[in-house]
């Protein structure tokens, strides 16, 4: 084979998603499995969205509208800023991909924390910048190293908050110290993809009085997590008017599809399901730290939809043991999983099932 491809993306490996359902059930030969794995919504889509799909099947021909406007003006609004300072994307995943795409160039230093969001680096990496992996302290972002770790190549630094895989967060409070400190010609990229789920009065709540205050500031959220809509992807991201033309250079015209734009606007009202979702993941989140505390385990208090857990075994034979029995897990590093919190029904069936391998 002589097509060769660049040299920056030869260390990258693909995403790995973890097996659909149906494999599980066929591969081990079960009926009934439970996906714990991906933070999706265990109670599906936001009902309003699925009615405004219904509206939209019919428009399937024509392109989507490339600048995404009513969906732009929909969340200005709802946000109070203004529509300019607003970008849909296809999921956050494609906000990460075009941010790095727009300013990582060879040589630039971009600081993350470890372990995080994995798309961070590997769109560093993509673009040729070097990534600068700063260790959680305690599971949590240690926003004084990250400080320290600024030197003048530093071009991005990406801020996860609450963070994923751990659920940990930092306050308010310690955010605006950090922004403070941090030179204005360094894009901050703060993602709150969780934000719908913190229950902790000292996390910033509403952002948007970022924007007003610091200009080199994005804030990126989605509608895969608290809305139910992964499958459809569609996130955006707020920020300086100016950022956002940056990015809009080289960002695909159609990039947000017609289903994406008409669900998003519609799922940005559905107040009920997003306080029904809530109010699930907080009863989910007691139960499973009362039974992980029960069976004498470690796990961080999670402010997102999923909790790190201590397994106590290698994480991937767990990973392994528990698909076996029809429960799908995320796997990390040593001895540490990810378990997205799911129905009542769900979770107890993950503790069960847990318990039992822990006990063999
Ligand atoms: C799930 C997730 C996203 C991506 O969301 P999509 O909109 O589905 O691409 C972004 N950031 C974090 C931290 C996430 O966990």
């Amino acid at each position: 084979m002589n097509v060769t491809c660049r040299d920056e993306i030869k260390s990258l490996q693909p995403y790995k998603p973890g097996k659909p359902i149906a494999d599980v059930q066929k591969e081990y030969g079960l009926s009934h499995v439970i996906k714990m794995a991906s933070n999706e919504n265990p109670l599906g889509s936001s009902p309003k969205a699925i009615e405004a799909l219904k509206t939209a099947i019919d428009k399937l021909a024509i392109y989507p509208d490339g600048n995404a406007t009513m969906l732009k003006e929909a969340i200005a609004k709802k946000l109070n800023i203004k529509a300019e300072q607003v970008l849909p994307s296809n999921g956050s995943d494609e906000m990460v991909d075009m941010i790095s795409k727009a300013y990582v160039s060879h040589g630039d230093e971009v600081i993350m924390a470890d372990i995080t969001f994995p798309r961070y680096k590997a769109t560093t990496i993509m673009m040729g910048g070097t990534p600068i992996v700063v260790p959680l302290k305690n599971w949590v972002h240690d926003l004084d190293a990250m400080l320290a770790a600024i030197t003048p190549k530093t071009k991005i630094i990406w801020l996860c908050n609450p963070n994923n895989p751990t659920g940990t967060m930092f306050t308010e409070n310690e955010l605006i110290a950090f922004l403070d400190k941090v030179p204005d010609h360094i894009l901050v990229v703060y993602d709150e993809a969780y934000r719908e789920f913190v229950t902790r009065e000292d996390y910033l709540h509403d952002s948007m009085k970022l924007l007003a205050k610091y200009e080199n500031v994005l804030i990126m959220r989605t509608f895969a997590k608290m809305y139910g809509l992964a499958g459809i992807r569609v996130g955006y991201t707020m920020g300086h008017p100016d950022i956002i033309t940056d990015i809009n250079r080289i960002r695909c015209p159609f990039n947000v599809n017609e289903l994406a734009q008409v669900a998003a606007i519609a799922a940005l009202e559905d107040t009920d399901f997003v306080k029904e979702c809530y109010e699930v993941n907080v009863a989910g989140k007691l139960y499973l730290y009362e039974a992980l505390e029960a069976m004498g385990l470690t796990f961080e208090k999670s402010e997102t939809n999923h909790i790190w857990i201590d397994a106590t075994r290698n994480a991937q034979e767990v990973f392994i043991e528990l698909q076996k029995k029809g429960v799908i897990i995320r796997p990390f590093m040593d001895t540490w999983i990810r378990v997205s919190i799911g129905t009542m029904e769900e979770n107890k069936t993950f503790i069960e099932t847990f318990k039992a391998l822990l006990a063999q």
